[in-house]
């Protein structure tokens, strides 16, 4: 396996460790991090510093009946998981093993998009960032494109170049407006990854854009 070139921001760590990133990027990030010990550290450290704030901060009284309602719920039978576990996956990451209920992807439901292209939507909440598995067979690509607004894209296995690098598993890219790019998966492997946007991508050509409105990528 080759080495991790390409990590998220600080700025993206650092909210993951405060809690504060969306639902979408939390889940890329997480995904990130089972497979990146540099960012793990970094988030730690966040964490810990985060941690230590909240120490030297003075504690507030409980209110009355705060205790009660945590015992109450502490001896709560727990909840019944609905899903089966899946097994433990050897190439795709927990928090996405978790979601898609498994790992071969020869049983998730992809969408056709176009010759050698697939995605399949993971979090596709309107008015907040959302997140879907892409897939490109070796040679294809995405239209050339921009950004309307921040796109992650973590690379789970296979790879792709852009002008930006070569990205491989574990990698991410991370694009923003007027970071103009056409990603091609480079020969090998079928490339898959988690793709997280915050708005729509701007496609230069007439055909990728009225296919854009049909699949809202
Ligand atoms: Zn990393």
């Amino acid at each position: 396996m080759t080495a991790i070139v390409h990590h998220p921001s600080n700025s993206l760590l650092l909210d993951y460790a405060a809690g504060t990133l969306d639902e979408a990027s939390s889940l890329l990030i997480a995904t990130h991090l089972t497979l990146c010990p540099h960012c793990r550290a970094e988030v730690a450290a966040a964490e810990a510093i985060g941690g230590s704030l909240l120490d030297d901060l003075p504690a507030a009284p409980l209110r009355p009946g705060a205790l009660d309602a945590v015992m109450a719920r502490l001896a709560a039978p727990a909840e019944q998981p609905t899903l089966r576990k899946p097994q433990p996956s050897t190439w795709l990451p927990r928090p996405l093993t978790e979601r898609l209920g498994g790992d071969d992807p020869s049983l998730w439901k992809w969408r056709w998009l176009g010759p050698g292209l697939a995605d399949l939507p993971l979090v596709s909440d309107r008015n907040r960032p959302s997140a879907r598995m892409v897939r490109l067979t070796p040679g294809t690509g995405l239209p050339p494109h921009d950004h309307g607004g921040r796109e992650l894209t973590l690379v789970l296995r296979g790879a792709f170049g852009d002008r930006f690098g070569r990205f491989g598993r574990g990698d991410v890219e991370e694009t923003y407006p007027d970071m103009h790019h056409e990603p091609v998966a480079l020969e090998g492997e079928v490339c898959i990854g988690l793709v997280v946007t915050d708005a729509r991508l701007r496609f230069d050509g007439f055909i990728a854009r009225a296919m854009q409105t049909f699949t809202g990528v």
